[in-house]
């Protein structure tokens, strides 16, 4: 799939490619034709999907396929968010994609002056990302209008119910265009009956959109990192399987000559495995895959092209031999655990050399993964490695076999013991 085929004008297709966007992620290739064509959406999507771009580039196509007629500059399109944080954030994605575009766009959220929104508002907005409560506050000062709104985008719905703004939107919708009278997308990471009825009240015959669960909020996903020296995370890899008793395991690598080193090397341990990847022909990619289900094959060795359109359900364990390139393609990785409300465990074996792959990824995921270390690495002072809080991710934490001998042999030596290999902590 590319975007190319979505049905975007030149000028988003230029700003997604300065992006260095290659391909949609899923719930934009099925938002966008949809919002494009004028209809209204609900859609089961999380922080981390790239449903930000979802709703951004089909509503700027939109707004600039339908010029507006005169000087006047009223707001065409609102998208209300829970938190000025990710206002801000959507902002900044409504300039980066629009910004070959004649549109103009505005923030305004609570907590900071008042007077350079009046005066910005004044100035004519296009679109405005608003969070309930000031957006209020500037209804009241009659600062903005709001009755020419042609879409309006609910971005985390279930958040902004949890947070109390129900009564607030209530009050936006009541001085918005009827619902027959403009589009609406609602997003939600949730549909709980609260989310159901406000969907029922604001949207017109709405699209369904839902997403696999992609981004690791997800609870049923326990993810650890294993800090560990390069040169050790097969023998890693082999004791974690073995010793937990672990029997299906999908593993990633970077590359396919890994991918089959690695199953190689597995099967030397004593343990089944097969690789799977794009030069497998796909007779020996479907039996890799039906082995593998069957519990023929204990471990999968997958690259993340082949990984693609794997569908295995209730995956138990997924492991990062190394971690992707690309920080998005770990949150896919890891989403193959821990579904339909599963228990999962994602498992990343991290050397030096991917601190940066690592500190991109937990910047998508906007947190910091709880990291062990493994005898004999040795510590990135700009790595902090912290103890695992709770027994869920203390489950089945692993040290290889020889874990009391240092690379130097020296037991306990500094990058043993020191911090986070969790012996000391209760199981
Ligand atoms: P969101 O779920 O909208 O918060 O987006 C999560 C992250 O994915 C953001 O950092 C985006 O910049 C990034 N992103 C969005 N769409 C794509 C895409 N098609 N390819 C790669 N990254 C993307």
């Amino acid at each position: 799939m590319s975007f190319t085929t979505l049905g975007l004008s030149a000028d988003i297709l230029r700003a997604i490619g300065e992006q260095g966007y290659t391909e949609p992620t899923p719930v934009q290739s099925k938002a966008i034709p949809i919002v494009l064509q004028g209809n209204d959406v609900l859609a089961g999507a999380q922080t981390g999907t790239g449903k930000t771009a979802g709703f951004t580039l089909p509503l700027l196509q939109r707004l600039t396929e339908k010029p507006l007629n005169g000087n006047r500059r009223p707001v065409r399109a609102l998208v209300l968010t829970p938190t000025r944080e990710l206002a801000a954030q959507v902002g900044d994605s409504v300039q980066t994609y629009g910004r070959h575009l004649p549109l103009q766009s505005a923030v305004i959220f609570g907590g900071v002056k008042i007077n350079p929104q009046i005066a910005k508002l004044r100035r004519g907005v296009d679109i405005l990302v608003a969070t309930p409560g000031r957006l209020l506050d500037h209804v009241s000062q009659k600062t903005v209008d709001l009755s020419q709104i042609e879409i309006l985008v609910l971005d985390e719905a279930d958040r902004m119910l949890d947070m109390g703004f129900i009564h607030d939107i209530r009050k936006i919708m009541a001085i918005l265009p009827d619902k027959n009278q403009r589009q609406t997308l609602l997003f939600s990471a949730t549909f709980s009956n609260e989310i159901k009825q406000l969907a029922n009240r604001l949207l017109n015959n709405p699209e369904l959109i839902e997403v696999a669960r992609q981004n690791t909020t997800a609870e049923t996903i326990a993810q650890r990192i294993h800090l560990v020296d390069k040169n050790r995370k097969r023998e890693l890899l082999s004791h974690m399987i073995g010793a937990h008793n672990w029997r299906q395991v999908l593993v990633f690598t970077r590359t396919k000559h890994g991918a089959n080193r690695l199953a190689d090397q597995l099967g030397k341990d004593g343990l089944t495995a097969a690789a799977i990847h794009g030069n497998k022909s796909q007779g020996a990619r479907t039996r890799a895959l039906a082995d593998f289900k069957s519990g023929k094959v204990r471990i999968l060795v997958a690259t993340d092209i082949a990984a693609r359109g794997l569908d295995i359900d209730q995956l138990p364990h997924v492991v990062n031999f190394e971690l992707p390139n690309v920080p998005e393609d770990y949150v896919h990785r890891i989403g193959r655990t821990g579904r339909a409300g599963n228990e999962g465990e994602a498992v990343s074996l991290v050397c030096v050399d991917e601190h940066k792959l690592l500190r991109d990824i937990e910047r998508l995921l906007k947190r910091e993964l709880p990291k062990e270390i493994i005898e004999g690495y040795e510590p990135d002072p700009s790595i902090k490695a912290e103890p695992i809080q709770n027994g869920r991710n203390n489950r089945g934490r692993s040290q290889p076999r020889n874990q009391n001998r240092s690379r130097n042999g020296n037991s306990g030596g500094r990058s043993g013991n020191a911090r986070g290999n969790g012996q000391n902590r209760a199981a």
